[in-house]
């Protein structure tokens, strides 16, 4: 059973590691595996990678930082399929080769065929995909097989119902987006567990969102425990779910990790005062109109005019909480060098609403961007 192995719900995420130079490429190994000693050091042992995180940058980082220095069965490695360049069943194997190469590990503790919504859970069903994590899984180089999710509970649905074999799904779950239309937290997690299929929370602080509220609703936060940080709510909201066994942070530096395993070392679940206190904090965040971008980026790589859409949209973002400064302004202008074009230099083409796994109406958020930066 997967939750009996689990002692402690809080995982590394590796998909936004500590870099050197503002390269992505270009991951500071000495500062990750500091992390990773402390990390380990405090009882933690869970590591969440995929194939196309940091440019293809950090299965090979887990590899040096993880693999080579610590016991094979001292730590849970989790990566992932990238099924969106697979065109025909020797693909998969292909992919899955070249991961275990990559990380050196032998075997994943945790396999997930990576970012399905329904059109993509059809081509892994054409393409053989379920068939090939479940072999693998019987020849024993994965040890529990699942998938990464972004769609509407309703897909959920069909997905858990056509397949039954899945040990786990990692689910986008966050207090902000519990009710939200668009992310659908509360009804995915209600299906998971009617399934009876656990779950691993990928964004618990919504890419950072809910670590740095407005004056407002982080007030509500101070008043319960002024020493506790706000993100640290965020991630005892979804690890206080009982059929949640584990909660991703993506942690950049040594601060965000000091701060997260101090808090989840002896996890608290939320007492009921904590409780009502969050639905406070979300009824003040959703009066202010900002835009629920999670900074996943699956749209930049297909944009034709090269927008670097999070960017700015995180930039509009904090002119909603802190109005237009040389601050917010600095981040707009960081957005739009480099030959990126201004959101006003939209086609419309649409290709990244395709990819949005927050449906988000991109080419109408673009000209609210362009008419707060661009007047
Ligand atoms: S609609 Fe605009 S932002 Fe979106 S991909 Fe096309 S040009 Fe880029
Ligand atoms: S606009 Fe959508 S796809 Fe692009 S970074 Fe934001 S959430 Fe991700």
């Amino acid at each position: 059973m997967i939750k009996d192995e689990m002692t402690k719900k809080l995982g590394f995420g590796c998909m936004r590691l500590p870099i050197l130079d503002g390269d992505t490429e270009k991951i500071d190994d000495e500062q990750f595996c500091k992390m990773i000693d402390t990390f380990m050091e405090k009882g933690f042992t869970y590591f969440d990678t995929a194939f196309p995180y940091h440019n293809e940058k950090s299965e090979p980082a887990v590899k040096r930082c993880l693999v080579d220095r610590y016991e094979r069965s001292k730590f849970f490695l989790a990566t992932k399929m990238p099924v969106w360049n697979v065109h025909e069943y020797a693909d998969y194997e292909k992919y899955f080769n070249m991961q275990l190469e990559r990380t050196g590990a032998g075997y994943f503790d945790f396999y997930l065929l990576h970012a399905l919504g329904k059109d993509r859970i059809e081509e892994c069903e054409k393409f053989g995909g379920f068939e090939f994590i479940q072999k693998m899984k019987a020849e024993g180089k994965i040890r529990y097989a699942g998938f990464s999710f972004h769609d509407s509970a309703d897909v959920l649905e069909e997905a858990l119902t056509r397949h039954p074999e899945v040990d786990f799904v990692q689910l986008q779950i966050n207090y902000y987006d519990w009710d939200s239309k668009n992310v659908q937290s509360g009804k995915c997690y209600e299906v998971a567990t009617r399934h009876g299929v656990p779950v691993v929370v990928m964004e618990p602080i919504k890419g950072g969102t809910l670590a740095n509220l407005a004056e407002g609703p982080a007030n509500i936060l101070h008043a319960l425990d002024p020493e506790a940080s706000i993100a640290s709510f965020a991630v005892r909201y979804v690890a206080s779910l009982d059929n949640v066994f584990m909660v991703l942070s993506g942690m950049s530096t040594y601060e965000q990790l000091a701060d997260n395993t101090s808090y989840m070392e002896n996890f608290k679940p939320l007492s009921a005062e904590e409780q009502e206190a969050i639905q406070k904090v979300v009824a003040e965040l959703k009066k202010l109109p900002t835009i629920p971008c999670t900074k996943c980026r699956y749209c930049v790589a297909g944009c034709p005019q090269e927008i670097l859409i999070p960017d700015l949209f995180q930039a509009y973002n904090d002119t909603v909480q802190f109005g237009v400064n040389p601050i917010t302004m600095r981040g707009f202008n960081n957005a739009v060098n480099n030959g990126h074009c201004k959101p006003s230099e939209c086609i419309k083409c649409g290709a990244c609403e395709d990819q949005c796994p927050q449906h988000l109406e991109i080419r109408d958020l673009l000209e609210k961007v362009a008419a707060t930066f661009e007047k």
